[in-house]
């Protein structure tokens, strides 16, 4: 059966000796696998489309536990990502936070905008990556259904004062009584709350004139991680880790 969708390619295995097998993000079908056959021979049409990062319109015959790529018309190819050190690894998380989270053939529309429009910011960023990507993970985490509570305390849902913690457990903010009895919460406090409902609301591409101090910047980098981490129960991004290693080896 022959299938159309727009798709994003989030990771690509050689397989064979002139074939790939690729992870791709598509509008219709949510994710899937599909091989990419020829594609490392020379001058095959199935070149441009079959890159990470590719955003284009595909054809596939649909097999029995694989797509086949039988058409891909680039929309995108967002080869500037590729251009800036800093562009391809903040890419390269946001295509691993998206792969590690949807389900085969489960679309998401909202999502795949998402997406979209943060690689196209990102393939002309070159600074506020940090903010960036805060803005992108609070967003990513919240389309997928783990939208934080941040305007009353998440377990019995009183008024928010300080001091108050941060529940990754159950997803939101907590108020002084609960967190006494609840262990394992997070630090938060009303200029974080601010700041991550600012990022949440923002647009990727209006974070421009956001200013936000670098202090809590990070806290709010290490409080999505863990997050993001517990949300999707698991125990590191390795492109994460990748970043803050060469982070703490004087930068790029
Ligand atoms: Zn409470």
């Amino acid at each position: 059966m022959l299938v159309k969708s727009e798709g994003i390619v989030l990771r690509e295995v050689k397989f064979e000796d002139t074939n790939k097998i690729l992870t791709i993000f598509s509008r219709k079908y949510g994710k899937v696998n599909a091989i990419s056959r020829g594609v490392l021979r020379p001058r095959s049409p199935l070149l441009a489309s079959s890159q990470v990062f590719a955003y284009s319109d595909y054809t596939f015959f649909k097999g029995k536990s694989f797509y086949h790529i039988n058409q891909g018309d680039i929309i995108d190819s967002f080869y500037d990502i590729r251009k800036n050190m800093n562009r391809l690894l903040y890419s390269s998380y946001v295509l691993e936070l998206v792969e590690s989270s949807i389900v085969e053939e489960e679309p998401n529309e909202k999502l795949f905008k998402l997406l979209i429009k943060a690689l196209s910011v990102l393939s002309q960023m070159n600074t506020g990556f940090l903010k960036f990507i805060i803005s992108f993970e609070i967003k990513y985490i919240s389309f997928i259904g783990y939208r934080p509570c941040l305007d009353k305390c998440v377990l019995c849902g009183n008024e928010i004062n300080e001091p108050m913690r941060f529940s990754k457990r159950h997803g939101g903010v907590v108020c002084k009584n609960c967190f006494s009895i609840e262990n394992f919460n997070e630090p938060m406090d009303f200029a974080m709350l601010k700041y991550l409902e600012l990022l949440l609301f923002t647009s990727l591409d209006d974070l421009e004139n956001l200013k936000i101090p670098k202090d809590i910047m990070f806290k709010l980098q290490d409080l999505m991680v863990k997050y993001i981490l517990t949300c999707l129960e698991k125990n590191k991004f390795c492109t994460l880790e990748f970043i803050k290693s060469i982070q703490n080896n004087g930068g790029i």
